[in-house]
């Protein structure tokens, strides 16, 4: 037994599961039938909430979910729940047999565009609710982001290898290798099932906007299949996201001087701070206060930056130095500033957008201005969190459920 579970007070209102974590994992229940050894129980209890139990307890910020929510963060140490939902739902994920728990959906037929989180997650609620699915997918094999995005070392891919065993053994049609918009419309899905999600993700990277910028490498494709790629020596990542760690962390493994330069300050990086922690312990070394203004041949020139408090005491704003600029030699420069959807695939349909460019939908996921086709995860929201898509992917099989 874990004695960390000994710790947990098995509140009757958590502030882990109902404030802290977006799908509400039912930690006391868990808990308590975990203290008990009746871990098959507890694993069903969590895979039942979130499919992606195995997954989210690794990769999950658990200091801005669970942990930090812990009521024992008040005057002791938060109880490692993460550790414990691994425990159990690492080892119950390759024992779960998909099966028709209910006739709810009986009869209908769901078309699941992507296969990350949103896709493996609906696809699992809708065939146990008695629905006919298919999957759809640009890449070959089924993950999205967990597969071809978060490096292996964080991440083994054998959680989403169990996906595609256990869909296989039910019959739950996987069409992998197929884009959506170019091999088959969005009218014809729209058409031909009861109604379609489109968890798509957001995997267009933005870019820097500086001359020469043609000559680097987004992380994204990078992350994909790294041994595709032969970096040099010497790599700089610009970002300060949790993908630019993904990269300069996977840039060192593979024997580059790696660096990360980044336009403000540690405090500021959107990355998950352990993230940030465990890259400078893998050898990655860091320059803050930099902004790339021109990719050259082999090198790019900076320009250092520095905080300003404004006059009236509003929030601290970067502004670029002028006459700084200095040039930094490298093999590769890897991009990493952010991505954003790609919705290419909704081009040619009625799909209302709205002023900023995007599918306009309500509080379901439902598009404007397609009879049947919803929106969940990366592609609604925005680069989120795994937890966040499987949330998201929630509310629209709620609303399934609520109108069969
Ligand atoms: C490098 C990286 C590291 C990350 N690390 C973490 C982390 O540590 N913890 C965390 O919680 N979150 C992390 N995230 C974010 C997290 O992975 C995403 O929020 C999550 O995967 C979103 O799930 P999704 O199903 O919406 O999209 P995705 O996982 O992006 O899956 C979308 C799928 O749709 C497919 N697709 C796209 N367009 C089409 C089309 N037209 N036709 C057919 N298929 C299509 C794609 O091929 C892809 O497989 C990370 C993201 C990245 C990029």
């Amino acid at each position: 037994m874990n004695s960390e579970a000994m710790r947990c007070l098995l509140c009757k209102k958590p502030k882990c599961a109902l404030q802290g974590c977006p799908v509400h994992t039912p930690v006391p229940e868990a808990m308590a039938l975990y203290r008990e050894g009746r871990l098959d129980e507890a694993g069903e209890l969590l895979f039942r909430n979130n499919p992606l139990s195995a997954v989210t307890s690794l990769v999950c910020d658990w200091k801005q979910f669970c942990y930090g929510h812990c009521v024992l963060n008040v005057k002791q140490v938060p109880v490692r729940w993460y550790e414990i939902e691994q425990e159990i739902s690492g080892a119950y994920l390759f024992r779960h047999k998909l099966s028709r728990r209910s006739s709810e959906l009986a009869g209908k037929k769901y078309a699941l565009v992507g296969a990350g989180p949103v896709g493996l997650v609906s696809a699992v609620w809708l065939y146990e609710a008695g629905a006919d699915v298919t999957l759809l997918d640009a890449n070959p094999r089924m993950g999205g982001v967990l597969r071809y995005g978060i490096p292996a070392f964080r991440l083994d891919k054998k959680y989403c290898d169990a996906f595609e065993t256990m869909f296989a053994e039910a019959g739950i049609t996987f069409r992998g290798g197929v884009k959506v918009g170019e091999d088959v419309t969005l009218a014809e899905l729209s058409a031909g099932y009861d109604a379609v999600l489109v968890g798509a993700g957001a995997e267009k990277p933005a870019t820097l906007h500086i001359p020469g910028e043609e000559h680097s490498l987004q992380a994204l494709p990078f992350l994909k299949d790294p041994s595709a790629f032969d970096l040099g020596k010497k790599v700089i990542v610009i970002g300060g996201g949790n993908v630019a760690m993904d990269a300069c962390r996977t840039a060192v493994r593979q024997g580059a001087e790696t660096w990360v330069y980044y336009r403000k300050t540690f405090e500021n990086m959107p990355a998950n701070p352990l993230e940030v922690e465990e890259a400078k312990a893998d050898g990655v070394r860091f320059r803050v206060f930099q902004a790339p203004v021109e990719v050259k041949e082999g090198g790019v020139v900076f320009r250092d930056c520095e905080n300003v408090e404004p006059e009236d005491g509003g929030r601290v704003v970067t502004r670029i130095i002028d006459g700084t600029d200095h040039f930094v030699e490298c093999d590769t420069l890897l991009t990493a500033i952010s991505e954003k959807p790609d919705f290419g695939l909704f081009a040619g349909t009625s799909a209302v957008m709205n002023e900023s460019g995007w599918p306009s939908t309500d509080e379901t996921g439902k598009v404007e201005g397609l009879p049947n086709v919803w929106m969940a995860g990366d592609c609604i929201l925005g680069p989120k969190t795994v937890v966040e898509a499987v949330a998201s992917a929630r509310q629209v099989f709620q609303a399934w459920t609520a109108n069969a």
